[in-house]
C-alpha cells in the first residue's frame, strides 16, 4: 500500500499540472502545425526542415493528449459493462499492429463473468496501454495471451496479460508508472503511469511481474460490487 500511495501522490501533482498546462498549449500548437504545414505544401520550401519541425511538433500534440486524459477524471460516467466484450473491442483495434509484428493476440474468458461498473473509454485506454506495450516488448513476434477469471472470494475479476517479451529488469518494476520513465525512443513514460491511475479510480489494482528474456505479466483486478 505505501508503493501505491507514493504513486497517487505523484498523478495528482501530474494532474494539477495537466489541467493547467494542457489546454493552454493545445491551441497555440495546433495553429502553427497549420501553418507549418501550409508552408511546406508551398513550392521551393526545405522539406526535409518541416518534416522534422512537424514531427517534433506531433511529439508535443501526442504528450498533451495523453495528458488530457488525465484532466478528465471529473466528468467520468460509470457504467455496467462487460468485460469480455470490452476487452474484443481492444483487441480488434490494436490486432493490425499486431499482425505487422508477427504477433497473435488469444483472449480466453470464463462464460458467466459477472459486469463491472466502468467508465468504458478509459478502460479501454488501460488496455490499449497494456497490449501496445507487450507488442513493443515482442519485436520478433510470439503470443499475447489474455486471460479474464471471476474472483468469486474477493467479488473482483482479474485481467491477465501475458505477454513473451523482452521482459522488465526487476529493480525498474517500481519504476513503473512514473511520469516519463521510458526506455523506447520514442516513447512516452506516460501509458503506465495513465492505466494505473485509471484503474485506481475504478477501485482496482493492477500489478506487474516479469521475467527478462521470458516475458511480462500484468493483472488488473476490478471489483464487480460498487464499494
Ligand atoms: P512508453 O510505452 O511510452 O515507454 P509506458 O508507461 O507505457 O510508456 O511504459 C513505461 C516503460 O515500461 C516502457 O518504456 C518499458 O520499458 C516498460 N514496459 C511496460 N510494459 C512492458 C512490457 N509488457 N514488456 C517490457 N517492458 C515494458
Ligand atoms: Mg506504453
Amino acid at each position: 500500500t505505501e508503493e501505491l500511495l507514493r504513486k497517487s501522490d505523484k498523478l495528482s501533482v501530474v494532474g494539477q499540472l495537466a489541467a493547467g498546462v494542457a489546454h493552454e498549449i493545445r491551441n497555440p500548437l495546433t495553429a502553427i502545425k497549420g501553418f507549418v504545414q501550409l508552408i511546406r505544401d508551398t513550392k521551393g520550401a526545405k522539406d526535409e526542415y518541416f518534416t522534422i519541425m512537424l514531427s517534433e511538433l506531433d511529439r508535443i500534440e501526442l504528450i498533451i493528449n495523453e495528458f488530457l486524459v488525465l484532466a478528465k477524471p471529473q466528468a467520468v460516467h460509470f457504467q455496467e459493462k462487460n468485460i469480455v466484450t470490452l476487452l474484443q473491442s481492444i483487441i480488434a483495434l490494436v490486432e493490425t499492429q499486431a499482425i505487422l509484428n508477427n504477433i497473435q493476440i488469444e483472449l480466453t474468458a470464463a462464460q458467466d463473468i459477472p459486469l463491472i461498473q466502468c467508465e468504458e473509454n478509459q478502460l479501454k485506454q488501460v488496455f490499449i496501454n497494456i497490449l501496445k506495450n507487450s507488442i513493443e516488448a515482442m519485436p520478433n513476434g510470439g503470443v499475447i495471451r489474455l486471460g479474464v477469471e471471476y474472483l468469486a472470494s474477493s467479488e473482483r475479476l482479474r485481467v491477465r496479460v501475458v505477454d513473451e517479451g523482452q521482459g522488465i529488469p526487476e529493480e525498474r518494476i517500481p519504476k513503473l508508472g512514473e511520469p516519463f520513465y521510458t526506455t523506447k525512443e520514442k516513447g512516452t513514460g506516460l501509458g503506465l503511469m495513465i492505466s494505473y491511475k485509471i484503474i485506481s479510480e475504478h477501485h482496482g489494482k493492477m500489478v506487474v511481474r516479469s521475467t527478462l528474456n521470458v516475458g511480462t505479466t500484468v493483472d488488473v483486478y476490478l471489483p464487480t460490487q460498487t464499494p
